[in-house]
């Protein structure tokens, strides 16, 4: 029940009617018993500026910030967290009297949902497909967390040299940029970060006969949760990871921020579970 001491929180995004997030909070909240409600905002890129001014005005608790926002949202916030600074992408804000502090959760929740499935990123060489603003997360994340290697292969290879440079001024000699594929024998873990497979017609990011034995294919996109990539890697006996656990794992982050209380992490898992109709 909604009072007048609910505290809300929400998501800002554009657009935002695909967002999983709110089913996946709500419930986490009504598990906790916490009077909490989060809706979601579509906030079109001029107005992200009275978005910010709106959190402050109507003591908003927290945001989530998806696509277009998660780097124009940067100057507008009061205080940023050193890993969401270094990454150069928001995606949790907290309201925290006023003041608006800025957070990465998606980074740390790609390890997470890695390491849920038993792959430990130490020493693995890695091949990430796209240089947006979840392939630069996904990237630094593997960097810090002691991968051998990293290419990153992008159809605007400039926006790949972009990151690399940026991860090789925190850690030198791991990552590089791709300008062709070739088969992944010597790679272990292949990462879809391109939007390519959101959309049934679309083509696969990567030739299916490039796929090698053993390699491991996560694909970042979680609708449909299997991707015409992640069918062609099923078939071939590949590992397979979608990004469901990601998406999970960025909220309970998120969560954990907002409320300072241990996430419900099997509640939020079945909600989403249940908004997509899989088990
Ligand atoms: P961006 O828009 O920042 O980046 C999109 C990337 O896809 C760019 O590298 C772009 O290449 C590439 N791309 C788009 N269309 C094509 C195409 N036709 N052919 C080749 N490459 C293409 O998006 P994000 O980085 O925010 O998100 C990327 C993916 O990750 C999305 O599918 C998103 O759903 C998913 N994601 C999943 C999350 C989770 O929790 N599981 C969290 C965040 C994102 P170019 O630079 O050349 O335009």
């Amino acid at each position: 029940m909604i009072t007048g001491k609910t505290k809300i929180l929400g998501i800002l995004g554009y657009p935002v009617s695909h967002t999983l997030s709110p089913v996946m909070h709500n419930e986490a909240f009504r598990a906790s018993g916490l009077d909490y409600c989060y809706l979601p905002f579509k906030v079109a890129p001029e107005r992200l500026l009275d978005a910010v001014g709106g959190i402050r005005a109507l003591n908003i608790r927290g945001v989530n910030i998806t696509v277009p926002h998660k780097e124009r949202i940067i100057p507008l916030l009061d205080h940023l967290d050193k890993e969401a600074s270094l990454i150069g992408a928001v995606n949790t804000v907290v309201n925290k009297d006023g003041k608006l502090y800025g957070y990465n959760t998606d980074a740390k929740g790609f390890i997470k949902s890695l390491k849920e499935e038993g792959i430990m990123p130490g020493r693995k060489k890695v091949m990430i497909l796209g240089a947006g603003g979840a392939a630069r997360a996904v990237a630094f994340s593997l960097l810090l967390n002691g991968v051998k290697s990293i290419q990153i292969y992008n159809r605007t290879p400039e926006k790949a040299e972009t990151i690399v440079d940026f991860l090789n001024r925190v850690k030198s000699g791991i990552a590089k940029t791709a300008y062709a594929i070739t088969p992944l024998k010597d790679i272990d873990i292949l990462i879809n970060a391109t939007s390519l497979g959101l959309k049934k017609n679309d083509p696969l990011p990567i030739a299916p006969a490039f796929l090698c034995p053993g390699l491991i294919v996560y694909d970042l996109i979680y609708n449909p949760q299997k991707t015409g990539l992640l069918i062609e890697a099923s078939r071939q006996g590949l590992k397979t990871i979608s990004g469901l656990g990601m998406l999970l794992w960025q909220g309970v982050l998120s969560f954990r921020l907002w409320t300072g209380i241990e996430p419900p992490v099997e509640i939020m898992r079945k909600a989403i579970y249940r908004a997509l109709r899989i088990r």
